[in-house]
């Protein structure tokens, strides 16, 4: 029987598992953060329906929808001319789950969730390095850079991709690997673009000859702007050292501006304009290299478990990331609801259900990520429309559909 789990990592994954594992289980939770109070840094993530059904059920729909875009139109505009693609995602995900398509703040989905632990008296402490974890047959114990220690029935690693409980204690060997995509991104209030501006509240996409570059509202009034470009980018110099990502990170937002305006010197008309526009208007853009975690990674022990990131980061292309660590929290509540079972019985069922939809995810997002190769110009329509066909063939829809709160157990 567990009666109280201690969570690391105040992300998405510890938030929603806190709050779940409370709720649904009657299970004390106490989460632990590393950083000294919210990170308000990040852009913003993509929440699909079968992360936003989850989010409904967590009881915080109605704050997060308040924040959130619900912008319905995708669009892949060519370099020349007028869109080559419309279609009106949220409707499609609204008819085939019942839920839409959020864009959203990170920082806001945090501070959400946030507020609902707080309204469960759920404690969450902040500024708390962990340092050792003790299992035993028993019980489980963790100890912190500040010489406070505490124990429960379970431990759960909801600490992102670089995990200090895997590393110290789940699957100390593995170490995330470098996509071979780096993103640049930027947000900005929307009323930086020029008026009348073409850019629809609308998610927008355009390739060119050497990545992705997209602009979409992240905010329930459209006022401010998420563009992003990512492509393919080596990694600098022999080592994966963040010295040398910081270095080559701030030469490519120094070159951002010259670079971008020639990698879109043949986007043309109104849209090309109004892309020139807002790189212009922007101050401050962030880089970072996406990594990922190698299917391989060890996910539990025998009194504990990794979400979310800790276990399995993909790239995020296809937006799943934070609907996935909700999955991964509803099916361990189940689980653990389910019959009087044991942790390991639990556990093992948990990776027999969980590790078929996660690898068909990363690897599907693993692909979206090649189509930002960089191409002879005369190809890109062919990425445009290999994007397209996904869309028109509903193989996209398939995954949004998919419902954790109905798998066999
Ligand atoms: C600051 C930040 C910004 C991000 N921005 C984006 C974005 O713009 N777009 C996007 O698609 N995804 C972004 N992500 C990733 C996205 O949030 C995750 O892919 C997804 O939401 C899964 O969430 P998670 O809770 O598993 O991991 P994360 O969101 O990474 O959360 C992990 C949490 O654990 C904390 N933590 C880390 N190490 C420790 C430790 N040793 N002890 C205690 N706590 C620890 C972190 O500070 C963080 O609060 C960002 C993540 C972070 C941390």
């Amino acid at each position: 029987m567990v009666k109280k789990a201690i969570i690391i990592g105040a992300g998405p994954a510890g938030l929603a598992a806190a709050l779940r594992l409370k709720q649904n289980n009657g299970i004390d939770c106490i989460v632990y953060e590393i950083r000294e109070k919210p990170a308000t840094i990040g852009g913003a993530v993509n929440i699909p329906p079968n992360g936003v059904r989850l989010f409904n059920k967590l009881g915080v729909y109605d704050a997060l929808n308040a924040r959130a875009s619900s912008a319905s139109l995708m669009t892949i505009a060519p370099t020349d001319k007028t869109p080559i693609f419309e279609y009106d995602i949220g409707e499609a995900c609204r008819n085939a789950t019942g839920f839409g398509i959020w864009r959203v703040l990170r920082a806001d989905i945090i501070e959400v969730l946030l507020a609902a632990a707080q309204h469960e008296k759920i404690p969450v402490e902040f500024g708390k390095t962990l340092t050792e974890v003790f299992e035993t047959r028993e019980s489980v114990k963790v100890t912190f850079e500040d010489g406070t220690e505490d124990s429960a029935d379970i431990l759960l690693g909801c600490d992102g991709i670089h995990s200090s409980v895997r590393k110290l204690h789940v699957d100390p060997l593995i170490e995330p690997e470098y996509s071979g995509v780096s993103n640049m991104f930027a947000i900005l209030p929307s009323t930086a673009l020029a008026a009348p501006s073409p850019v629809k509240p609308a998610i927008q996409m355009t390739f060119t000859s050497d990545g992705l570059f997209s602009v979409v509202p992240c905010t329930a009034s459209g006022d401010q702007l998420y563009w992003f470009y990512s492509r393919k980018i080596e990694m600098p110099g022999d080592e994966d050292s963040r010295d040398g990502w910081e270095a080559f990170g701030q030469k490519a937002v120094q070159d951002l501006k010259m670079g971008m305006f020639d990698a879109l010197k043949d986007v043309t008309g109104k849209w090309g304009d109004a892309i020139r526009g807002l790189i212009s208007a922007t101050d401050s853009v962030k880089f970072y290299p996406i990594y990922k975690m190698a299917p391989s990674c060890r996910w539990s022990t025998g009194r504990c478990i990794l979400l979310g990131d800790a276990a399995h980061a993909m790239q995020p292309h296809l937006g799943q990331g934070t609907s996935m660590a909700l999955e991964d929290v509803f099916l361990l509540s189940r689980l653990l609801e389910s019959r009087p079972i044991e942790l390991d019985e639990a556990f093992r069922r948990y990776e027999e259900i969980r590790r078929p939809r996660v690898e068909k995810i990363s690897q599907s997002a693993a692909h979206s990520g090649n189509l930002r190769a960089k191409l002879d110009p005369s190809m890109s329509r062919t990425r445009e429309e290999t994007l397209a066909a996904q869309w028109r063939n509903g193989s996209r829809l398939t995954d949004y559909v998919y419902n954790i709160l109905e798998v066999e157990l």
